[in-house]
C-alpha cells in the first residue's frame, strides 16, 4: 500500500498538499493538525503533493508491489 510520510516538525499546516491531490487521497486531520493519507488505495503516486509542499515536509512512499500500483491495475485490465 502506498503511504505518505509527514514530518510534523516541518509541516506549516498550509494544506496545499490536501488541495493538490487530484484523487482526494489526502485529508486534513483536525485533531493532529496535519494532513493524512486517508485513502492510500486511491493514490496514483504522481508525487504532486510532495513537489508542491513548500516546507518539504511530505514524502510519498510508493509501494511498487502493491496491487494498487496504477501499472498493476492497468495490466489486470488487459
Ligand atoms: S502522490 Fe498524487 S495521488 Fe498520491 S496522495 Fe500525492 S497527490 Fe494524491
Ligand atoms: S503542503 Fe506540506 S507544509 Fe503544507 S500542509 Fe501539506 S505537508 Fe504540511
Amino acid at each position: 500500500m502506498h503511504s505518505l510520510k509527514i514530518d510534523e516538525g516541518l509541516c506549516t499546516g498550509c494544506r496545499e498538499c490536501v488541495d493538490s491531490c487530484f484523487v482526494d487521497a489526502i485529508r486534513w486531520d483536525e485533531s493532529k493538525g496535519i494532513p493524512i493519507c486517508a485513502y492510500p488505495e486511491d493514490c496514483q503516486v504522481c508525487f504532486v503533493c510532495e513537489r508542491i509542499c513548500p516546507a518539504r515536509a511530505l514524502e510519498v512512499i510508493p509501494d511498487w508491489k502493491s496491487k494498487y500500483n496504477p501499472r498493476t491495475i492497468a495490466k489486470d485490465r488487459r
